[in-house]
C-alpha cells in the first residue's frame, strides 16, 4: 500500500498540495479528478518518485520513496512503476517497435489490443496524435510494473478509442495498481475504483482504503540496447561530428608524426650505420689524441687542483700489432697504410679485395696497378692533387693533362716507381681522404706504417675488428661514425621533443573542445534523457550512449589521421630519401597505432567524462516539463 502523509508542494510560494494525507492500494483502478492547475499532475509526479514534495513522506509499504537515492529511484523507474505521459514523451526518430523495445520485448499482442500492431515499423514522428497517445499506452502496459500512473491517457482518442483503453485500463487494474489524471467525469465514474477530488490543495472525502501490500522485489536494472539511439545522434549531426573527428584527426596527425618520425628515423640511421656509417674507417694513427678521460672519480670531486693531462696520445704500432690485424685480414673490404719514410709520405693499400677498391673509384686514364713497381694516382672530387706530395716525386706544375703523367717514373731509395693510372673518388665515395700516390701494398710488406685505415667489410664484421682493437688498451683508435651517429640521435631527439610538445598542446585543445560539444550535445538531447529514466534506463545506461558516441567519433579520427599519415609519407619519405639517402624516415608502426589509440580514446573518454556524468543529476520532471 502506498501512504501519503501530510504532503506539501508549493512552487514559489503558492502552495499547490496543502497536507495530503492518503492511502491507495496495491490494485485497482483511481482517478484523480479536478479543476486545471489544481495540481492532478503534481500529485502523479509525486507518486511517480519524479518529483520531491516539500515537506511530508510518502511510503510504498514501508519503504520511505521520499528518501530514495538514485539507485533505488533507477530500480523504482524501472521495475515499480511505468508511466503514460500527456505529452506521450516517445523517441521522434524511432520507430514504434523500437520505443517499445527499449522497454520491453513482448509487445506484439498489446500492439494488436490497441489496434495499432499496423505501425509498428513507422517512425513515430509520422504519427498522428492519436496514434502517438496509444504508443505511449502500449509502452506503458508492456512494462510488467507494480503501478500505472496515467496522465489524461485518452486526451488525444475518440469515444471509442478511449473506452477500448478504459476497459484495458480496467482489465489491467485487477492485477496492478492504475492512478490516472482525468477530466473526463463519465468515464472517470463508469471505470473507477475510486476517485480522488482535488480542490484548494486538498482531496475532497479521503477514501477509506483496506491495508495490503505490494510485492516488492528488488532486482537489478536491465542492461538496454542502444546502439540505435547511438547510431542516430552519430547520423543525425554527421556534419557536427565529422568536424570534431576532423579536429581531433589534426592533433592525432601531428603525434602519429612525431612517433612515426622517431621511430622511422632512428630505425633507417640504424640501417644506415649497418649499411654505409660501419663501412667508414677505422684510424690508427702513431700520433693519435687521447679522448679519454684519465682522472678518477675521487680526482673529479676534488677540483681545488690543477691537473695537466697529455692529450698527445703516441701510438707505439708494433709488428704484432700488425700482423694480428693481418689475421683478421677477411673482415676488411681493404686496409690502407701510409708510411712516412725519408719525408715521402706513402699511401699503399692493402686489397682484400680489389673490385671493391677500385669500385669506389672512377677511371680517368691509363690502368690498374699490376706489378710492385707501378703505382697510381687517386684524384679528389675537383681533379686536385696535394702540391708538397707532387713535388716529393718532381711534379711541379700547376696543372697537367692526363697523358702526360701516364708512364711518369721516379726513384725512391733506388726503386724506379711508375704511375700507370689516374683515377677520381667517386663523388658519394668513403675513400674521399685517400688521395695521392698509392702504391701496391706489398712494397712496404715488412715495414711499420705510421697511420693504418681499416675498412670493415660490413657491420657485424665491424664488429669484430673492434673487439680485437680493443685487446689492445695501449693503442687507441678513432671510430668515425660512431660520432656520426651520436650527432644524429641527438639531433632527432631533440625535433622529436619540439613536436612532442607540439602535438600535446593540439591533443589538449582538441580534448576541451570535445568535452564542450559533449556538454552541447547532452544539453540538446536534456528531454530525450528524461525519457530514458523515466522509461527505467539506469544512468550509467545513459551515460554509455554518450560515451559510446564520443569514442565511436574519436575512433573515426585514429582512423582518419592513421590514414593519412600513411599516405602523406609515401611522398614525404620519397622526398627525403632522394634527399638525404635515408629509407623510410616517417615509419608509423603498430605500437605506435596502439600508443595513439589508447591515448586518444582515454583523453576523449576524460575530457566527456564532467558533462557526461553531469547525466545522473539532470531531474526528469525538469527535464520532460522544459519540453
Ligand atoms: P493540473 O495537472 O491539475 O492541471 P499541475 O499539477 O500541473 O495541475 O499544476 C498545479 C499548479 O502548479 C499549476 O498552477 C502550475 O502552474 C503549478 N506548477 C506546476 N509545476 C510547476 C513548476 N515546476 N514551477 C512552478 N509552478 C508549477
Amino acid at each position: 500500500m502506498i501512504r501519503l502523509k501530510h504532503i506539501y508542494k508549493s512552487y514559489n510560494n503558492t502552495t499547490v498540495l496543502n497536507d495530503i494525507n492518503l492511502c491507495l492500494p496495491s490494485k485497482g483502478l483511481i482517478s484523480i479528478v479536478g479543476t486545471s492547475g489544481s495540481g492532478k499532475s503534481t500529485l502523479l509526479n509525486l507518486l511517480g518518485g519524479i518529483d520531491k514534495p516539500s515537506k511530508g513522506k510518502i511510503f510504498i509499504n514501508n519503504n520511505e520513496l521520499t528518501a530514495f537515492n538514485n539507485k533505488d529511484l533507477e530500480w523504482y523507474y524501472d521495475k515499480f512503476i511505468a508511466f503514460i505521459f500527456q505529452s506521450y514523451n516517445l523517441i521522434d526518430y524511432l520507430t514504434v517497435e523500437d520505443n517499445l523495445k527499449l522497454v520491453s520485448n513482448k509487445y506484439n499482442h498489446v500492439l494488436k489490443k490497441l489496434n495499432i500492431y499496423h505501425l509498428k515499423d513507422k517512425k513515430v514522428s509520422l504519427l498522428s496524435g492519436g496514434e502517438k497517445q496509444r504508443v505511449a499506452i502500449a509502452r506503458g502496459l508492456i512494462k510488467n510494473s507494480k503501478m500505472l500512473l496515467c496522465d489524461e491517457p485518452t486526451g488525444a482518442l475518440d469515444n471509442n478509442t478511449s473506452i477500448v483503453i478504459m476497459n484495458i485500463l480496467k482489465e489491467v487494474s485487477k492485477e496492478r495498481l492504475v492512478i490516472m489524471v482525468t477530466h473526463n467525469m463519465e468515464l472517470a465514474n463508469k471505470y473507477s475504483d475510486y476517485i480522488l477530488h482535488i480542490k484548494d490543495g486538498h482531496i475532497e472525502s479521503v477514501p477509506k482504503i483496506n491495508d495490503d501490500t505490494f510485492n516488492m522485489k528488488i532486482t537489478r536494472n536491465k542492461f538496454r540496447n542502444v546502439y540505435k539511439i547511438i547510431l542516430n545522434h552519430l547520423l543525425n549531426k554527421k556534419k557536427r561530428n565529422i568536424l570534431i573527428s576532423l579536429s581531433f584527426a589534426i592533433g592525432l596527425i601531428a603525434l602519429s608524426f612525431v612517433l612515426s618520425i622517431s621511430n622511422g628515423f632512428k630505425k633507417s640511421i640504424d640501417i644506415e650505420e649497418k649499411n654505409r656509417l660501419s663501412l667508414y674507417p677505422i684510424v690508427i694513427s702513431k700520433n693519435s689524441y687521447n679522448i679519454e678521460d684519465e682522472l678518477t672519480k675521487e680526482d673529479k670531486n676534488n677540483l681545488d687542483k690543477i691537473y695537466i693531462k697529455d692529450i698527445n696520445h703516441v701510438n707505439n704500432i708494433t709488428k704484432e700489432y700488425v700482423d694480428n690485424l693481418n689475421v683478421i685480414n677477411n673482415n676488411f673490404k681493404y686496409k690502407i697504410y701510409k708510411y712516412n719514410i725519408n719525408d715521402y709520405i706513402i699511401t699503399t693499400i692493402s686489397l682484400i679485395n680489389i673490385e671493391s677498391f677500385y669500385n669506389e673509384l672512377d677511371l680517368l686514364y691509363g690502368s690498374r696497378i699490376i706489378s710492385n713497381n707501378e703505382v697510381i694516382l687517386i684524384l679528389d672530387n675537383n681533379n686536385q692533387l696535394n702540391k708538397y706530395d707532387m713535388s716529393m716525386i718532381g711534379i711541379n706544375n700547376p696543372e697537367y693533362k692526363y697523358e702526360s703523367l701516364i708512364n711518369y717514373s721516379y726513384v725512391i731509395n733506388d726503386i724506379t716507381y711508375t704511375i700507370k693510372g689516374i683515377y677520381r673518388v667517386k663523388d658519394d665515395s668513403i675513400l674521399s681522404d685517400i688521395t695521392g700516390v698509392i702504391y701496391n701494398s706489398e712494397v712496404y710488406k715488412d715495414s711499420i706504417p705510421d697511420t693504418i685505415y681499416l675498412y670493415p667489410s660490413s657491420y657485424d664484421n665491424k664488429q669484430v675488428v673492434i673487439n680485437k682493437l680493443n685487446e689492445y688498451q695501449d693503442i687507441k683508435y678513432q671510430d668515425i661514425s660512431t660520432s656520426i651517429k651520436s650527432i644524429s640521435n641527438s639531433l632527432i631527439d631533440g625535433i622529436s621533443v619540439v613536436l612532442l610538445v607540439f602535438s600535446i598542446i593540439t591533443l589538449i585543445v582538441s580534448s576541451i573542445l570535445i568535452s564542450i560539444l559533449t556538454y552541447i550535445n547532452i544539453m540538446e538531447y536534456k528531454h530525450e534523457i528524461g525519457i530514458y529514466k523515466s522509461i527505467g534506463l539506469s544512468n550509467f545506461n545513459i551515460q554509455v550512449i554518450f560515451y559510446l558516441e564520443n569514442i565511436i567519433i574519436t575512433c573515426v579520427s585514429i582512423l582518419i589521421s592513421t590514414i593519412t599519415v600513411l599516405i602523406i609519407s609515401i611522398p614525404l619519405n620519397n622526398y627525403i630519401y632522394n634527399l638525404t639517402g635515408l629509407i623510410n624516415v616517417i615509419s608509423l608502426n603498430f605500437g605506435n597505432f596502439l600508443l595513439i589509440s589508447f591515448l586518444s580514446i582515454t583523453l576523449s573518454v576524460l575530457s566527456s567524462s564532467i558533462p557526461i556524468h553531469n547525466i545522473s543529476k539532470l531531474a526528469i520532471v525538469e527535464i520532460l516539463r522544459n519540453e
